[in-house]
């Protein structure tokens, strides 16, 4: 069974790591709106070079440029077979609602919010220590993710799909907890030990 899921989490809160667990045990594509533009740039794209500014500037890329590209990517073969892991979009409501419409018959079975508060997360990113992690930065992006997030965490929670996971403890501890939350759900995992 092919799944059809989102992640969410401020940045630090172990996204990353997570999905990479999503992918190797659902068997499910990763596909990161950020990593897809971000390419477009190393490639000098059209597409590219006009979202480039924006990106720098901390803002978001319009929606019809973002639902074209998703809509193209979602219909890849290798999406339609495995199912998706969608990180990074929706960003908007519009998104979310164009996202429906681009599955059609395929639904979106969970919304994963990875929830860290936002001083453990600060932490960790004080802590990593990267020359873009100073406190100023740190809290201009927590501040966006709270603003542009939240509406849609309402979003998915009001179709019942959004499903709160505890991010604090290792990496086993928290992927334990997502897949016993998605397999309540879906029933996935009786699928995937069966096969
Ligand atoms: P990310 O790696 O997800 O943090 O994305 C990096 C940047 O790409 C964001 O700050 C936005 O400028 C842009 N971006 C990525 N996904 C979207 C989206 N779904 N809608 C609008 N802009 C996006």
């Amino acid at each position: 069974m092919a799944l059809h899921l989102v992640i969410f989490g401020r940045q630090g809160a172990g996204k990353g790591t997570q999905s990479q667990h999503l992918v190797d045990a659902f068997g499910v594509v990763h596909v990161s709106t950020g990593d897809m533009l971000r390419a477009a740039i190393a490639d000098e794209t059209e597409m590219g070079l006009a979202a480039q500014a924006i990106m720098d500037d901390g803002g978001l890329v319009d929606d019809d440029t973002m639902c074209a590209i998703v809509a193209d990517r979602l219909g890849a073969e290798d999406v339609v077979a495995n199912g998706v892991l969608l990180d990074g979009f929706p960003r908007t409501p519009t998104q979310a609602e164009k996202l429906v419409d681009i599955l059609g018959d395929r639904t979106i079975d969970a919304a994963i919010n990875l929830e860290v508060s936002i001083e453990q997360v600060t932490t960790r990113m004080l802590d990593r220590g990267r020359d873009d992690d100073t406190p100023e930065a740190i809290e201009k992006r927590l501040r966006l993710y709270e603003s542009e997030t939240r509406p849609l965490l309402e979003w998915f929670e009001a179709r019942d799909l959004l499903v709160t996971v505890d991010g604090l403890g290792t990496e086993a501890e928290v992927f334990d907890r997502i897949r016993l939350s998605l397999e309540a759900r879906t029933q996935v995992g009786r699928v995937s030990e069966a096969e």
